[in-house]
């Protein structure tokens, strides 16, 4: 945009800023904030037209909360002389000598006032920082924490709109010069919530980030976007205590190489299973599947190795103890090497979860580490896979 300023093609400039195409018209006269003028005259002996008093739906100083004048309230007539191009600088009385520094009329309406704070902010660049994209990012994710999007994006149109105007009440929207949002897909508020190419006027936007956050600062604090939605995901180890309890903080996301779609790896941290999904989730019920389990983590190994102790449980009995299927189990039995590393993992991940404070919705853990004695594991191991072996074949298992 600056560069269109530059090359002074001031259509263009009005039609990226979303002003042109709009429902809001140009305000042709200016405004003054009667409190501001006589601070102007006292301070710098004259007055000037400030750019925050001039921004469409600001009806009120952002610093004195005082209604901002438009015209002399005495005689009507507007502060602009028609006759030369550029206003000339305000003065203390109007054309016909009325005082405008003393018709102040303080505002109470805190949605007016709100208002006069959000355009501010944003008029001292307080989100030049985002682009456009990112803006709607923002608007997205704060829209599937307050329930009116999915976690895929879809936004809840009907919902959104009834949201808005339980917020703002006509008799306000006729004052800043904003329409109604109308009941069908096409309405000013829908297709600002679309992704669309198309620029929107600020002041809109405005009433939206006012509309989803307290305070302008707050939107800054909305997290970055997540094919998998929010986090904490709950844990998924079937035979953890905490068995879909929302314990995982962070999820890793690659781009699957044959689809590009997001792949999110979630790893528990308090018993180390890992699991992996191909996202975008399609709702908020996909965060409890498992696309594939990357990890089982020492707490499981652990607790199979116990169980594995029971040499009358055969392959069957232990895959429905720990919830997986016995090719899983057969794996682990047989793959000591890797077991031998996942139980070290024990150890010492059973270390770091004592250096660590135990949150709230982490339940303790009862498995303790055991000192394990590796010259008499390895023969346990070897009985048990002789014993597996010949189970297998007596019984004819299927798998
Ligand atoms: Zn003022
Ligand atoms: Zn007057
Ligand atoms: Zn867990």
């Amino acid at each position: 945009m600056k560069e269109e300023m530059a090359a002074d093609k001031s259509q263009r400039i009005q039609m990226i800023a979303g002003v042109m195409a709009s429902i809001i018209r140009i305000h042709k006269v200016l405004k003054i904030c009667p409190l501001c003028l006589q601070a102007d005259l006292d301070q710098f002996g004259e007055a000037y037209w400030h750019r925050t008093h001039q921004l469409p739906g600001v009806l009120v100083c952002p610093i004195h909360n005082c209604l901002l004048l438009e015209k002399c309230h005495q005689c009507n007539e507007d502060f602009m002389d028609q006759r030369i191009q550029y206003p000339a600088l305000p003065t203390a009385f109007c054309r016909n000598h009325h005082a405008l520094s003393e018709m102040v009329r303080i505002v109470e309406d805190l949605r007016l006032i709100g208002l006069s704070d959000f355009s501010n902010y944003i008029l001292k660049g307080g989100y030049s920082e985002y682009n456009k994209e990112q803006m709607y990012d923002k608007y997205i994710q704060r829209l599937i924490r307050l329930g009116y999007c999915t976690a895929t994006g879809r936004v809840k149109q009907r919902e959104v709109r009834e949201f808005f105007l339980s917020q703002y009440n006509p008799q306000f929207l006729t004052q800043i010069a904003v329409k109604l949002p109308e009941d069908n897909d096409f309405n000013w508020l829908s297709t600002i919530l679309r992704k669309s190419r198309r620029s929107q006027h600020p002041l809109l936007h405005i009433l939206i980030i006012q509309l989803l956050w307290d305070s302008p600062e707050s939107i800054k604090l909305e997290g970055a976007s997540s094919p998998f939605g929010f986090g904490p995901w709950p844990c998924l180890n079937p035979i953890s205590d905490h068995h879909h309890v929302n314990v995982i903080p962070h999820v890793k996301i690659k781009r699957c190489s044959n689809t590009r779609r997001p792949v999110g790896t979630f790893e528990c941290p308090s018993c180390g299973f890992t699991y992996s999904r191909r996202g975008p989730d399609q709702d908020r019920s996909a965060i409890y599947t498992i696309g594939r389990i990357k990890k089982f983590g020492p707490i499981w190994i652990s607790q199979l190795e116990q169980l594995s102790k029971d040499h009358a449980l055969g392959l069957r009995e232990l895959s429905r103890l720990m919830k997986c299927d016995p090719k899983t189990i057969k794996r682990y039995l047989i793959g000591s090497i890797s077991l031998k590393n996942e139980v070290n993992n024990l150890t010492n991940f059973q270390q770091r979860k004592k250096k660590r404070k135990a949150t709230p919705t982490t339940k303790k853990s009862n498995v303790t580490p055991v000192r394990v004695d590796w010259a008499i594991r390895d023969q346990e191991i070897n009985m048990l896979i002789k014993d597996a072996i010949k189970k297998l074949n007596n019984k004819r298992v299927s798998l």
